[in-house]
């Protein structure tokens, strides 16, 4: 039984949902003793955690309940547990909610994982707790408090810059602007009442930001940030209220950081690597990414740091959790040394193209081998497949979620960056025509 994608369960609130987070609690609670529980603030947050925290107090758990709070704050509190879990969709709609678990080193659950939850749930095979041995909850109300203390504890600057931020109403909406105002930031607050009727699309890309743009523009801000409804994401707006794109953002970070080493998804600029970092690619999505930084002995971890273009970034001496609130700090010490719009000029800028056609991954076997009989460039398949020149790159991948093929292609100007992406195009129409005439 498929329950979990990439970044654990979701869907549109109704009675089947309802009963299988119960079941998925009762799952969880046979395998894991403590564990504390957080929500966004979407409507049925409280409604979706009741139902998962009856399943596992049935299966005898203990569990802390940290009410609502952002996913990075939630996961650095799993330290002290068996387990975490967050009750929210991330970036959905308001309608969605889901569950997000994660380890006791803020890692989401692996793979094996997921599928040992999924098996229990598919086949009902649940433990309840003889009477005497139910579960019981009690109280956990400084997980975020915890987190932004600790967050504190890494910066000795007194920050005096004038800062917008968009919590979307979502999780961040009691943290980063307290954590900002602690620093010494002068804070705007813009929608940041935890109220889960989200004002913008909640994902924090350009187009919902638009507001936030305008803010930091008439405030005569230094910046802008935004987070999506759990707050593992950061967007940046820079000082002239521009939006920032999340490989720049990436880019500034690793630099301020001083790490050696940068882990990152197939679908990230070459300008990571072009700015001289150690760069490990890895399938899309930061559970992915949150995979190779765990491999690192921890004592080595300081020197990572991982990210993906969708303002996830992970900071491993802290948690291998993505940390939206850890790196509004970040960005803002670096904001507080040189205005975001210069820094961001003086990196080196790429074209990026963008496009898809109507298929399905049937045909990325015959894509795989008209790309390799080229015998140009550096084919790797890590996720889809991306042939890698010294000037640019392509990537063809299947959508995991429409019958669509999604191509990208980055070049250091225009003309590159088109020949590619009508590379890619041209390598799919064959295949699918190819694919038609066997099939036929
Ligand atoms: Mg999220």
């Amino acid at each position: 039984m498929k329950l979990f994608g990439s970044s654990g369960i979701r869907r549109v609130v109704d009675r089947d949902f309802l009963e299988l987070t119960s079941n998925v609690g009762l799952a969880v609670g046979g395998l894991y003793p403590s564990i504390v529980v957080g929500r966004d603030t979407r409507t049925s947050g409280d409604a979706v955690k009741s139902a998962f925290v009856s399943g596992l107090l049935a299966a005898g758990s203990r569990v802390a309940d940290a009410g609502i709070a952002p996913t990075p704050s939630l996961a650095y509190a799993a330290r002290d547990f068996d387990a975490g879990a967050v009750i929210t969709a991330s970036h959905n709609p308001p309608e969605y909610n889901g569950i997000k678990l994660v380890n006791p080193d803020g890692s989401a659950f692996d793979s094996m994982q997921r599928e040992r939850i999924e098996q229990l749930v598919g086949d009902s095979q649940y433990q309840l707790a003889a009477w005497e041995n139910m579960g019981s909850v009690e109280g956990f109300p400084r997980a975020v408090e915890r987190h932004v203390e600790r967050i504190l504890g890494d910066t000795p600057r007194d920050t005096r810059l004038k800062v917008v931020v968009d919590c979307g109403c979502g999780a961040a909406s009691d943290a980063t602007p307290v954590l900002l105002r602690r620093m010494g930031c002068s804070v705007v607050e813009l929608h940041c009442t935890p109220s889960g009727h989200f004002p913008r699309g909640i994902e924090p890309i350009e187009e919902n930001l638009q507001e936030l743009m305008a803010a930091v523009s008439t405030e005569g801000a230094h910046l802008g940030l935004a987070h999506d409804g759990d707050a593992d994401r950061l967007a940046v707006v820079d000082d002239r209220g521009r939006y920032v794109n999340g490989d720049v953002v990436m880019a500034l970070l690793a630099r301020h950081l001083g790490v050696t080493k940068v882990v990152t998804t197939v679908d990230a600029s070459m300008l990571i690597e072009d700015l001289g970092f150690d760069v490990v690619r890895t399938k899309v999505g930061d559970v992915f990414v949150s995979d190779v930084l765990r491999a690192t002995p921890e004592e080595r971890r300081a020197d990572e740091f991982g990210g993906e273009p969708s303002g996830c970034f992970i900071f491993p001496k802290m948690s291998l959790c993505p940390d939206g609130i850890y790196a509004a700090l970040k960005i803002v010490e670096l904001a507080s040394l040189r205005p975001l719009s210069e820094l961001a000029s003086e990196l080196p800028r790429y074209v990026v193209l963008r496009g898809g056609m109507p298929g399905t991954s049937d045909a990325m076997d015959i894509v795989q081998r008209r790309l390799a009989a080229r015998n140009d460039g550096n084919l790797e398949t890590i996720d889809g497949l991306r042939l890698s020149y010294d000037d640019g790159w392509l990537l063809i991948r299947a959508s995991g979620t429409e019958p669509k093929i999604r191509i990208t292609a980055e070049a250091k100007d225009e003309r590159r960056a088109g020949e590619l992406c009508e590379l890619g195009r041209e390598t799919v129409n064959e295949s699918l025509r190819e694919l038609e005439s066997t099939s036929r």
